[in-house]
């Protein structure tokens, strides 16, 4: 790894031609690995949705590069910026540099869409990237391996493959800039390691997203959109909606409309193949512990007739009114259990969520301009959705970060070019210079002149 670095650190950065010819290759390339793809996370998962594959691994990623490559070309351009008047008629710009190269480290929960949507803002800024996939999904990460070789030079792309002590040592390379996403937990880890070369860091992670709903808000329709954002990937989204606040009088309610949906969505779930399995069997395990010291009748399993949880799959599962204090309201979740709570009213939900780590999305329900303004301004996510799950993910434009426990910093689109930039600030001295006007020795004229000026 580090002889491959430092190579790549003597390379020039990839000219704008250069990155639009790749960009395009990586865009032909996937759609024509698609079914790869989906199979190598497929076996990774034992069993993963293939439409959630197509829509999340793919659909996603060329939506990420055609939007890069309909605007790279302003991106990169040298922008004039505001000069202050007393230096006229000298300019200001801001000039985009690519970072230099740059360390992509990727969960295993989109595998291949993790490690190719930072990868595209890092290409378009114009770097050489080295990346390390999760050692959870093996096969996509060799896959993943095969097709960058196919689209770009070994000293362009370069993928490291292997286990959680790789990973470290990846974390720890001199690298000029790193995206990891991951668990807030290895986050912390991976600024300690980057901190020794003053690495700089995107820090995509994950946490609690909260669901309001509000009284006027329709619940057959909540109940739908929660659904599908919920149990997409069976919940191993990290913008999964991970519990519900409700008002004590809508609880009944709400419970009887996911009910509903979930029986519509997922009739069964054992062998049903629009239901992703739990990555493996650790996963598993953990989530049958979250499980443990609630009361039966809090628990209730929600798909199937009596069919059995297996190693693999879990039940669309709800979790009433658990304590605060319980595992499954102090950690992610991830995974197809969820709580409800119930809450006073608008106001103690918003002081439970800012006393809680910042989430990485907020979702609330509503059609109360004055409801949905007080959240947005009274509450701190990565990201605030109205009245829908998951999607803004796919708003290829729209930042995408959280704040504090959930996250440093943000990309996709331009804001993942800036990311992967240094934005160079750059001042051009006019020929007609006035500065020395105040410039030592201090005359009684210049001191005027300074009295004037400020
Ligand atoms: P993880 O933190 O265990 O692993 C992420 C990456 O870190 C992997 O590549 C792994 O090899 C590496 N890693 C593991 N231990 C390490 C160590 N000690 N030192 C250095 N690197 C190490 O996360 P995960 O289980 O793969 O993914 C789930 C988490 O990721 C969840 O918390 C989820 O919310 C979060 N996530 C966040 C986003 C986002 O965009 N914000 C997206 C997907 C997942």
């Amino acid at each position: 790894m580090q002889a491959q670095l430092k190579k790549m650190k003597q390379l020039p950065p990839l000219s704008f031609d250069l990155r639009v010819k790749r960009l395009k290759q990586l865009a032909t390339t996937i759609k024509s690995y698609e079914n790869k793809i989906i199979e190598a996370v497929s076996k990774d998962f034992s069993h993963r949705c293939h439409q959630e594959s197509q829509m999340a691994e793919i659909m996603v990623c060329i939506d990420e590069i055609k939007h890069a490559l309909k605007n790279i070309k302003q991106w990169t351009r040298t922008k004039t910026w505001h000069t202050n008047w007393k230096f006229f008629p000298s300019k200001c710009a801001i000039s985009p540099q690519p970072k230099g190269v740059v360390g992509i480290m990727a969960p295993w929960n989109y595998p291949f869409n993790l490690v190719i949507e930072p990868l595209v803002a890092a290409i378009a800024a114009g770097n050489r990237v080295m990346v390390k996939p999760s050692e959870i999904t093996a096969n996509t990460a060799q896959l993943t391996q095969q097709l960058l070789a196919d689209v770009f030079t070994d000293d362009e792309v370069h993928v490291v493959l292997g286990d959680v002590q790789v990973a470290d040592a990846f974390s720890r390379l001199p690298l000029d800039h790193i995206l990891f996403t991951g668990s807030t937990q290895v986050g912390k880890i991976v600024m300690r390691n980057a901190s020794d070369n003053l690495t700089s860091l995107t820090l995509e992670l994950g946490g609690k997203s909260p669901v309001l709903i509000d009284d006027d808000y329709s619940m057959s329709k909540a109940a739908s959109s929660i659904v599908q954002g919920k149990w997409f990937n069976a919940g191993q989204t990290c913008i999964a909606p991970d519990y519900i606040m409700i008002s004590k009088k809508r609880k009944a309610e709400l419970v009887t409309a996911l009910k509903d949906k979930i029986r519509e969505c997922y009739p069964s779930y054992a062998d049903n193949e629009d239901y992703t399995a739990v990555v493996n069997q650790n996963h598993f395990n953990r989530l049958s512990q979250l499980l443990e010291g609630l009361d039966q009748s809090q628990v209730l399993p929600l798909s199937g007739n009596g069919e059995q949880a297996t190693a693999q799959k879990i039940a669309p599962t709800l979790i009433i009114n658990p304590p605060s204090t319980h595992p499954v309201m102090q950690q992610e979740i991830f995974g197809p259990l969820l709580p409800i709570i119930v809450t006073e009213n608008l106001d103690s939900a918003i002081t439970f969520i800012n006393n809680n780590p910042n989430p990485l999305t907020l979702y609330f329900y509503s059609n109360n301009s004055n409801n949905i303004k007080k959240v947005r301004t009274q509450t701190k996510s990565g990201s605030l959705a109205i009245n829908e799950t998951l999607v803004h993910f796919a708003q290829e434009g729209l930042p995408f970060g959280g704040i504090g426990a959930s996250g440093m910093g943000s990309y996709h689109g331009y804001q993942g070019f800036v990311a992967m930039s240094h934005m160079k600030s750059v001042y051009y001295q006019s020929r007609i210079n006035f500065n020395g006007l105040v410039r030592a020795p201090y005359s009684q004229l210049k001191k005027k002149v300074l009295q004037i000026l400020s």
